[in-house]
Order: structure tokens, then sequence, then C-alpha cells
């Protein structure tokens, strides 16, 4: 793998599609850096969160904007886990900022252009040297326009809430499945209608409905298609 051609890989979707399991197996698989931009997104919602610019009932956009500068953002490997966690302000947020709490206000923070030409700009940087598995909204239409391979990955909402319902289960959450189902539907109406880089699927990518695949025969096909790439 050494000499061989380095891709920029786009992966982007729906909310709980299984973007970022795809993503991760794919980036170990072909020694590439992943980087999982969902999280880029919460950790600015959690820090929000915290200095009460944010709740349920209101959102106070402009003080969130001015202290921009402030918020500092890095991925650092965790060894035991096998992929990188994200660091806010040198403090590891990676199980905060998995809550249904996040979760809830993470698309109305995400709609605030500034914060996303922040985020943006840090992930061209990460992905200069190539080699990298990004997941996301805008990776394919906004990040990496140019990236070698651009997937988008669609399933039922009720399959990716039931998904999702798993994994907060898994991790101690107490939820309910229809608090869920709903703030899969709500997350992926504001994803999509949003003025500044809506999700809409980049019009070179390849689609994948995984409503009815294994992960498995999903890994394989899309493995395929980066070394179709990477060996042109
Ligand atoms: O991928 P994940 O579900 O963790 O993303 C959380 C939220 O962050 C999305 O619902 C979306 O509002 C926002 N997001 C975004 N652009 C990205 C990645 C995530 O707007 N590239």
């Amino acid at each position: 793998m050494g000499n061989s051609k380095k891709i920029r890989i786009a992966i982007d979707g729906f909310s709980s599609t299984g973007k970022s399991t795809i993503a991760k197996q794919l980036a170990k698989k072909l020694s590439y850096i992943y980087v999982d931009t969902g999280a880029m997104y919460r950790a600015v919602t959690w820090y929000a969160m915290q200095h009460n610019f944010i709740d349920n009932d209101s959102f106070n956009s402009k003080q969130l904007i001015n202290d921009l500068d402030k918020i500092a953002l890095k991925f650092k490997w965790n060894e035991k886990l096998g992929y990188a966690t994200i660091y806010l302000n040198k403090v590891n947020v990676e199980k905060e900022i998995r809550s249904l709490a996040v979760s809830k206000l993470v698309s109305k923070v995400s709609t605030i252009s500034e914060v996303r030409k922040k985020l943006v700009a840090q992930q061209k940087k990460m992905g200069k040297n190539r080699g990298v598995v990004m997941d996301g909204r805008d990776i394919g239409t906004v990040v990496f326009k140019d990236a070698e391979l651009k997937l988008f990955m669609t399933a039922s909402a009720n399959k990716r809430a039931l998904r999702r319902y798993k994994e907060l289960l898994d991790s101690g959450d107490d939820v309910s499945y229809d608090a869920i189902l709903k703030n899969v539907e709500y997350r992926d109406y504001i994803d999509s209608t949003r003025d500044d880089s809506p999700l809409i699927k980049a019009e070179n990518a390849i689609e994948f409905d995984n409503s009815n695949m294994s992960l498995e025969e999903q890994f394989d096909r899309i493995y395929n298609l980066a070394l179709n790439v990477i060996n042109k």
C-alpha cells in the first residue's frame, strides 16, 4: 500500500446510516485517517450548551459566533478504541457529544455559516495530504468537491432510529425509541433544508441504501470501489 496513490473518500448521508462505521473500517483497511465531521459540529454544540448560548427553547447564535475563536477542536488517536476521539479545548468530550441532548440541538448550530466556515477550513486542512476518509453532510459537495470517491448513504428512518436506539442503550443513555425516531426525522429535515451547505447527494456520488444490506456486504462493495479508484 505504501507507494500506491492516496485518495480522499467523502461519505455523506442522513443521520445514523452507518456512515461512521463504514468510514472507520475503510480507513483502517487502507491505513488512511478517518475524520468524523459530525463530532466537530457536536463539540461546538456542547460548547454552546455549556455556556448557556443554547437550550431547547432559545439560541443566541451571536454569542456563539463571538466565541468561535475560543473553540479549539482536536482529534487524538485512541489506541484502545482504534480510532481518534475529539477534544474540545483539551478536554475529551467524546461521550458528552453523543447524548440525545446534543443531538437535539446540533442541527440548529450547524445552520450557522460562521460555524461551518471555521469547521470546513479545518476539515480541508486535514485532507490536504489525501489518504483520508471523511464523513458528514457536505463533504462531497463543499469540503472536498473534487474528492476521488464520493458515497451517499441512505436507509429508512425506522432502521436508522433502531440502530441509534441500540447504540444509546448500550452506552447507558436512558432514551425512548420514539424520541430517537423523532430526532432522526427532525435532523434530516433541518439538515436537508438549510440555506448553507444543505445535505444533498453530490452529482457524482454513488448512492447506497443499506436498509436491507449487511454491513459486510456493504463494506466489501465500498472497499472494492475504493481499490478501483486507487489502482486506476
Ligand atoms: O454525523 P452526525 O449525526 O454526528 O452529525 C450531527 C449533526 O451535525 C448533523 O445532524 C448535522 O446537523 C451536522 N453536520 C453537518 N455537516 C457535517 C457533519 C454534521 O451539518 N459535515
